[in-house]
């Protein structure tokens, strides 16, 4: 009863069958970091897929680099992460080559499951291709469909047959009025150690009934007469998996956290600093549209406390793109500060949901274009009609222009900053979106 279970895709093959094609053909998602911050650019792995009346998770087990590790059988891993991980497999050849030693590699490791398998034949980029997908039923997988990532063949097909089986109800958000927030970030910078201090927090009242999933520890409490739940993913560490230690496997488990929270705590280990994996994880978080707050943890070990501006500056320079992200010191150990995030959490959720007044919202719009008009692009200048809210968690924002195609990066900046001025929306992404009045 924890949470509605939504089924989960994972897509295996061996490289360059077109794997991460299929994915990013599939994958949606709310926000694009533009930001040019190195180590937010990088492969996605793990995607919410809307299609009809169906929701599915979907994993890339190709971009589950696993070479750090001594395991010199990549595809062995993936295609057993997939089947620890999924409900359904789509398992991707390539249809102008022919199969190899590997496809039956992955063939044996997929069969032994007994997982539901799919056979996704790729680069089948003309019907008459077609033809081919005979040969690939040599792998004794009942169900073999012809597409093309790269052209958009076939994915319908493919779609159909995927959620064939899954109740339409998914799509239903199940009615939750409990806020849950989840703990992400790098191992050992204290996400357990601080769910075990907010939960001996004296206002806190932990419930009996723990959940557990596959991927995290659930535990409900009630704060402030609300309730809420924390999810834990360092809470459960399954021994003796041997992709456990994969570094990526760490953040599939964050992501599918990021996916169902309402409320994001970026943990920092203040000790060890900021290092590109930490930027990592929270660009997942920023793209899922959720509201960020970032936890400075193992405060005890700076000796200087004069240093919380010359941290906070080092965060915001490293954090450009969370920009909008409350910063909170504090030690688990110690349990320091620990009372702040409460009042945080609840603060970023708030704001998350706010819904501002389309007369407000455009008084706030004009100001800005009058105090700084937008800039000139070949003789033609950016015109704002209109402004309307157009969503929440997070807030949206529908801008009805000219011409979307003279909106510059900076002035786009500069109206986010305009609006975050205006109403509080600490905590929060938002999103700006140009529809073109004529259109
Ligand atoms: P992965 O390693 O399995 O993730 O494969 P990629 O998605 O990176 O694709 C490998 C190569 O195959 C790239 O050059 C793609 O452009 C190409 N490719 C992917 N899908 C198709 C397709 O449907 N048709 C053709 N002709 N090429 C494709
Ligand atoms: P997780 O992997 O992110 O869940 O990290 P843990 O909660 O397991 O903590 C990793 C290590 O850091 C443990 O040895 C903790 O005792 C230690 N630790 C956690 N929080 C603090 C803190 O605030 N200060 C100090 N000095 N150590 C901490």
């Amino acid at each position: 009863w924890y949470y509605m279970k939504v089924p989960t895709v994972a897509i295996v093959g061996r490289p360059n069958v077109g794997k991460s094609t299929i994915f990013n053909k599939l994958v949606g998602k709310k926000i694009a970091i533009i930001e040019d911050t190195p180590g937010v650019t990088r492969d996605r792995i793990y995607g919410t897929v809307n299609y009809k009346n169906y929701k599915f998770h979907l994993i890339d087990t190709g971009g589950i680099d696993v070479s750090e590790e001594d395991f010199n059988n990549e595809i062995i891993i993936q295609a057993n992460i997939a089947i620890e991980e999924a409900d359904i497999i789509v398992f991707v050849v390539n249809g102008l080559e022919e199969l190899n030693q590997n496809d039956f590699i992955i063939r044996d490791i997929l069969m032994k499951s007994g997982k539901k398998v799919l056979v996704a034949v790729n680069k089948l980029d003309n019907p008459k291709r077609e033809e081919n997908i005979y040969n690939y039923y040599e792998l004794g997988f009942e169900d073999v469909l012809p597409i093309s990532g790269e052209h958009s063949l076939g994915l319908s097909d493919l779609l159909d047959k995927i959620t064939e089986n899954f109740t339409e109800n998914n799509m239903e958000e199940e009615k939750d009025d409990r806020i849950k927030f989840c703990l992400i970030g790098r191992p050992n910078v204290g996400k357990s150690s601080l769910v075990n201090a907010l939960l001996n927090e004296e206002k806190v009242i932990v419930s009996p009934i723990a959940g557990t999933t596959r991927d995290a520890i659930d535990t409900e409490f009630t704060y402030n007469q609300k309730k809420y739940v924390a999810i834990d993913t360092a809470g459960i560490r399954k021994s003796g998996k041997i992709f456990e230690r994969i570094e990526k496997y760490s953040v599939l488990r964050s992501m599918k956290a990021i996916e169902r929270s309402d409320v994001c705590l970026l943990v920092i280990n203040a000790e060890e600093g900021i290092i590109e994996h930490d930027k990592h994880i929270a660009s997942y978080a920023l793209e899922e549209g959720k509201p960020i707050i970032i936890v400075v943890n193992k405060w005890d070990t700076v000796n200087d406390k004069n240093d919380i501006s010359t941290f906070t500056k080092l965060v915001r320079s490293e954090f450009k793109f969370l920009s909008f992200a409350p910063i909170t010191f504090v030690s688990a150990l110690t349990k320091k500060r620990i009372f702040t995030i409460m009042p945080e959490i609840d603060k970023v959720y708030i704001n998350s949901q706010k819904e501002i007044k389309t007369s407000t919202l455009n008084d706030v719009i004009r100001d800005a274009v009058l105090l700084k008009a937008p800039p000139s692009y070949k003789g033609k200048r950016l015109k704002i009609s209109f402004a309307q809210q157009t969503g929440t968690t997070p807030p949206k924002f529908t801008l009805f222009v000219n011409s979307n195609k003279l909106i510059h990066f900076s002035y786009e900046r500069y109206l986010e900053n305009k609006l975050r001025e205006n109403f509080d929306l600490e905590g929060t992404p938002i999103i700006l979106e140009y529809k073109n009045k004529n259109d």
